[in-house]
């Protein structure tokens, strides 16, 4: 069994958890130590039940509060090169250096770093393995690579960037120039990119979809739900919306997937 949560998504600060019975992994940390006190509490956690903090790449959403909270939780930082010499990390922790694409052991959770395209010096993007559960991460990233495809595939449950709809965010208020990045093939994914990622799935789709990092400018949980609705319904999955100030309470791969009636 695994479980995955949230305690915020999207640009202004990311922090998501992936458990086994033994063994609680942190990804990202764009919250601070008192931030994360706070906030850890609602899924009943403390910062010491953090076995391991694990970084995508250094933009500040992800890695603020990074060193901060793995020196509260005592507890090893992993990153790839790239990221770590960003230089986002502080120095004098020390940090578990890891290959993009190479599998390695946190406690009993088996981790597979998948390389994505956004824009950062090494990012990757995480899935993970136990006990024949799959559970995938994948934000921040500007396209679905063939290679994100095969990677992600067969999750159970699988929390995925919805960032923009590209209209709103074509009329929205952002300058050109960061318009260009986040649509671009290494910004954010939209929604239209995010369900041609749920509906290639080569094996299976998951039981329960996860719609993070929603821009609050750029996007609406309307337009979010308008694509998934249809598409859920059909393929029996749950869906769930990760907020920015909530994140989303524990899911388990135990959950039975809803029973939806198809009329
Ligand atoms: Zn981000
Ligand atoms: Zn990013």
């Amino acid at each position: 069994m695994l479980r995955l949560a949230s305690l915020g998504s999207g640009s202004k600060g990311n922090a998501t958890l992936v458990a086994s019975q033994d063994t609680v992994v942190l990804i990202d940390c764009g919250f601070g130590v008192r931030e994360m006190m706070a906030r850890l509490p609602r899924l009943g956690l403390e910062i010491t039940d953090i076995d391991a903090v694990l970084v995508t790449h250094e933009h500040s959403d992800h890695i603020a509060g990074v060193s901060a909270v793995a020196k509260a939780a005592s507890a090893p930082i992993y990153a790839t090169h790239g990221t770590r010499q960003s230089g986002k990390l502080d120095s004098a922790r020390s940090v578990v250096e890891i290959e993009s694409d190479s599998r390695f052991a946190v406690g009993d959770i088996e981790v597979s770093a998948v390389t994505v395209p956004h824009d950062a010096r090494q990012p990757v993007q995480y899935r993970f393995f136990h006990n024949g559960v799959a559970v995938g991460v994948l934000t921040d990233l500007g396209c679905v690579s063939a290679h994100v495809q095969k990677a992600f595939s067969g999750c159970d449950m699988l929390l995925l960037e919805f960032n923009h709809d590209l209209d709103m965010l074509r009329r929205g208020p952002y300058p050109a120039t960061l318009k260009r990045r986040v649509a671009g093939d290494y910004g954010h994914l939209n929604n239209d990119q995010a369900m041609t990622m749920l509906t290639s799935m080569t094996s299976g789709t998951p039981n329960i979809v996860v719609a993070g990092h929603i821009s609050e400018q750029n996007n609406s949980l309307e337009a979010v739900s308008e694509r998934l609705g249809d598409w859920s319904k059909a393929s029996q999955t749950q869906v769930i919306y990760a907020t920015q100030s909530q994140g989303f309470d524990w899911i388990s791969s135990d959950t039975a997937p809803l029973s939806v009636n198809v009329a």
